[in-house]
């Protein structure tokens, strides 16, 4: 965390710890994106963490698609809010929101890391058949990043709140069956976590 003083302490919800959960926010302008605000919860007692980036801007639901075939495409930067969708078909990957969905500021590369890690984590937890289909899908994020293998980056936000950003990626506004269709698990989690409170 850089040198930031908390804006708000909370208590915790998961472990319960009085004024342990630091609230940070940052407001950054992102270059053809515009200006965002990017919030992190850290809870000091049980670790609890959760960040999310939010456009200060009225934003309309889109998808963004760029085919990665360069070092140069590892480069393009992405912004992935909580309500966004990740998905890579070629790797059968995808992202759904969540409770535990994480907004960031990254580039393409970055995304691939962040599959790599779950794929680790799919390999020390999971059955055999996971673990060989995750072994392939480590070794083909290798030859995505040393340019070997093309993939496709699809990144849907019925909010509008995420975006990959450069030249070659495209841009096409969702319309409202599909914003319907992945705004209905995101009901249902805000349901559950009303429940919570
Ligand atoms: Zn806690």
């Amino acid at each position: 965390m850089k040198d930031v003083k908390p804006v708000n302490v909370m208590d915790c919800p998961i472990c319960g710890g009085k004024n342990t959960l630091k609230v940070f926010s940052n407001q950054l302008d992102i270059p053809y994106f515009g200006k965002v605000m990017e919030t992190t919860l850290i809870c000091e007692k049980c670790k609890y963490r959760k960040s999310d980036i939010i456009p200060l801007e009225v934003k309309e639901p889109k998808r963004y698609t760029l085919k990665v075939s360069s070092e140069e495409d590892l480069n393009k930067r992405v912004v992935r809010s909580a309500t966004g969708h990740v998905r890579i078909p070629e790797l059968g990957f995808e992202v759904r929101p969540g409770p535990a969905s994480e907004g960031y500021i990254s580039n393409v590369e970055g995304v691939l890391n962040r599959l790599e890690d779950a794929v680790r984590m799919l390999i020390r937890w999971g059955d055999e058949e996971e673990r060989r289909k995750g072994e392939e899908v480590l070794k083909r994020i290798e030859d995505v990043k040393r340019g070997k293998e093309d993939i496709t980056l699809i990144i849907e936000d019925p909010m509008g709140h995420s975006a990959i950003i450069g030249d070659g990626v495209k841009e096409e506004k969702l319309s409202e069956e599909e914003v319907k269709k992945l705004s209905e698990g995101n009901i249902l989690i805000m349901e559950k976590d009303k429940n919570k409170s």
